[in-house]
């Protein structure tokens, strides 16, 4: 399993499809294509999705009811629409069915691109985005573990922001050498050995419960969490402040 973002594109045409699916996976996300509603909307069910690219012309539904059908389920993931017109009604009859955003075709892939990664950072930056990890909530904004009995454990920045890396790949395991590119970002001296170092103080914060203990396991080269599910789904949030 990948730790790579996942992408449902729901898009009947062929042609568009192909070149997205080519150009998204040239960007390192997975990306899963359908070509109608139903499809897709199957595939989400099985296996969630980070962001919904939702096509508004669909031969079985418009896409515009298959965001109100994702949003009626709980999904809280961004969903972008594509829509041939680019009348104000039609955009706005999509942020009313909950979509995050929208664009207008032909979609430039860059532009795309951009509005996908814009809307992913919004979504992990959210206040109220938490995961589950064993009987801890992670308030990943707040930098705030909150255990079963309410109990809170405070986390530092980048604590917080490991956690934040590791529960982001959804159970699956994260190697070190990732982590300090991505977390350290090469600056400040980090080393593999700095990594540990913020496991290891993770690891006591979270095995203060007896539970905790093997909540965050260590793998070949690398670190994996043990979550109770993948994203715990916020309440349904409609139209954007955007
Ligand atoms: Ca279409």
């Amino acid at each position: 399993m990948s730790s790579a973002r996942l992408i449902v594109l729901i898009e009947d045409d062929a042609e568009l499809r192909g070149a997205l699916v080519h150009a998204f996976a040239a960007h390192a996300f997975r990306i899963e294509p359908a070509s109608c509603a139903r499809e897709g909307l199957q595939m989400v069910a099985a296996h969630g999705a980070d962001l919904v690219i939702l096509d508004v012309g669909l031969p079985d539904l418009d896409g515009r009811e298959a965001c109100k059908v994702l949003r009626g389920q709980g999904h809280t993931m961004p969903i972008l629409l594509l829509t041939a017109a680019g009348s104000d009604a039609d955009a706005i009859l999509g942020l009313e069915a909950g979509a995050s955003d929208y664009l207008v075709k032909p979609v430039g892939f860059a532009h795309l691109l951009a509005r996908v990664r814009a809307q992913l950072r919004v979504f992990d930056d959210s206040r109220n985005a938490t995961y589950q990890i064993g009987p801890y909530t992670f308030h990943q904004s707040r930098r705030l573990l909150v255990d079963d009995t309410g109990r809170k454990i405070r986390l530092t920045d980048m604590e917080a922001r490991l956690l934040k890396r590791l529960c982001r790949a959804g159970g699956a395991r994260v190697a070190r050498d990732e982590l300090m590119v991505e977390i350290w970002d090469y600056s400040a001296g980090a080393n593999s050995h700095t990594v540990q170092t913020h496991i290891y103080r993770i690891r006591q914060k979270l095995g203060s419960d007896p539970r905790g203990a093997s909540l965050l396991k260590t793998e070949e080269e690398g670190y994996s969490l043990q979550l109770a599910s993948s994203y715990v789904q916020r309440p349904q949030t409609g139209v954007s402040n955007g």
